[in-house]
C-alpha cells in the first residue's frame, strides 16, 4: 500500500521551527492539549497534498498559512510542508513511478504564491492532487477524520454507527490507506 511515513513542517501556522513526523503504519490519533497545533498538523497535511480552500485552512487568505509570529518571535516569510509516501508497491502514477519513496513539497512565500517539488522538481498543483486523488487520500478523502466526527460516531445511533465503519472499513479494504484521527 501507499502509506504516509514522514510529515515535516517548517513556518507552518504554529510550526515555526522544523517539526519531523515520522508515521507509523495503521491508525494515526493525533492527542494534546488545547491550542497545541493538533488541527493545524493536519491542515499541514490536507495543505501540501493540495488542499486550497482557505475555509479548510482556518484562513482567511493563502498566505495565513505562514507563522504569523509571536510576543516572542518574528513572523517567517515561508510556509514550507514535506510529506514522504512509501511507494514499494508502485501504485503513484507512472510520473513518480521509478521510486520507493515520493517527496512532496510545498512552500509558500509571502507575495510570491505557492509552489510544488515532487523528487526535487517542480511540478504543478494538478499533479499532486492528481497523486493523491489516484491514491484515495486526498484532502476531502474520508481517509482524514475531523475533529468532530469522531463525537457523531460516539453519539451515532447503533444502525448508523455500524454504516459509518463500514465506509471506514470498505476504504480501508480497497485501498489499504492509512486513517488520519483527530481526537479533541
Ligand atoms: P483544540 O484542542 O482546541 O482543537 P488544537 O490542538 O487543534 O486545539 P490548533 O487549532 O491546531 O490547536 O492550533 C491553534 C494555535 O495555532 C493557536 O495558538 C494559534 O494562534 C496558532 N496559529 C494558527 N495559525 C497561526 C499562524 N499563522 N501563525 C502562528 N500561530 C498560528
Ligand atoms: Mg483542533
Amino acid at each position: 500500500s501507499m502509506q504516509f511515513t514522514r510529515l515535516r513542517l517548517n513556518g507552518f501556522k504554529s510550526f515555526v521551527d522544523q517539526t519531523d513526523l515520522v508515521i507509523q503504519a495503521g491508525l494515526t490519533g493525533v492527542v494534546g492539549p488545547n491550542g497545541c497545533g493538533k488541527s493545524n498538523l493536519l491542515e499541514a497535511l490536507r495543505w501540501v497534498m493540495g488542499e486550497n480552500r482557505p475555509t479548510a485552512m482556518r484562513g482567511g487568505g493563502m498566505e495565513d498559512v505562514i507563522f504569523a509570529g509571536t510576543a516572542t518571535r518574528a513572523a517567517r516569510n515561508f510556509a514550507e510542508v514535506s510529506l514522504t509516501i512509501d511507494n514499494a508497491d508502485r501504485l503513484a502514477p507512472a510520473q513518480f513511478n521509478d521510486a520507493d519513496a515520493i517527496d512532496i513539497i510545498r512552500r509558500i512565500t509571502r507575495d510570491a504564491g505557492s509552489a510544488y517539488k515532487a523528487q526535487g522538481k517542480d511540478v504543478r498543483a494538478r499533479d499532486v492532487q492528481m497523486l493523491f486523488a489516484d491514491a484515495a487520500t486526498g484532502a476531502t478523502s474520508p481517509a482524514l477524520v475531523r475533529q468532530g466526527q469522531i463525537s457523531e460516531l460516539i453519539h451515532a445511533k447503533p444502525k448508523n454507527r455500524r454504516r459509518i465503519l463500514e465506509d471506514a472499513a470498505g476504504i480501508a479494504g480497497l485501498y489499504q490507506r492509512r486513517h488520519e484521527a483527530e481526537l479533541k
